[in-house]
């Protein structure tokens, strides 16, 4: 049993329904401190099942891991694009794009008619289209572009803007936002040498 706390798990701007998936998977690692839950096998596995991204009992391998970082960092590209970034670079949003175009996906009806799309397989790599389904419903309910990642470069935290000129910048002004603000406001009134 593991005692380790990871700031994924509380979020100061959570994301509504399945996108808070999306944050969770992003937050997966804290760039400031480098503490990452998908760097071995023993902190991912618990948190891949109760996210249904990993069969339960399955062991993620190194390659797993590997492409679950690189989908991550594609995710991350993605938000920050919302943030008002540039596009996101081809190379990084590859492995995402590899998931659309591997992956299977099989329509659903209920019996009160609704139709859902689910995303077939066991793999990883497989259960990873379930991200891009969440996100194509985020994308059609105008959700999706207030999933953002902060500002502050060291940090690129995903955060869901609630603000209501949807202008938010930072995961939390007090630990992100003030901080590079009063080191901007340092820096321009230095005193001339
Ligand atoms: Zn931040």
């Amino acid at each position: 049993m593991t005692s380790t706390q990871w700031l994924g798990d509380i979020e100061a701007k959570p994301a509504p329904g399945p996108l808070r998936l999306i944050q969770a998977f992003i937050n997966t690692i804290d760039l400031e401190s480098g503490q990452d839950r998908l760097a071995n096998a023993d902190d991912a596995r618990p948190w891949l099942v109760e996210n249904g991204l990993l069969a339960p009992g399955s062991v993620p391998t190194a390659a797993d891991l590997r492409v679950l970082i690189d989908v991550r960092e594609g995710l991350r590209a993605l938000v920050m694009t919302n943030s008002g970034g540039c596009t996101p670079n081809p190379a990084t949003i590859a492995p995402l794009r590899a998931v659309a175009e591997h992956g299977a996906l099989r329509a659903s009806l209920d019996e009160r008619g609704r139709v859902s799309l689910v995303a077939e397989g066991d793999s990883i790599g497989a259960r990873l289209l379930t991200l891009l389904l969440v996100i194509k419903d985020a994308q059609l309910d105008g959700t999706w572009t207030h999933m953002k990642a902060c500002a502050n470069d060291d940090c690129r935290w995903a955060f869901y803007d609630r603000s209501r000129n949807h202008g938010g910048t930072w995961c939390d002004m007090a630990t992100c936002g003030n901080k590079l603000k009063n080191r901007d406001f340092r820096a321009r009134h230095r005193p001339p040498r």
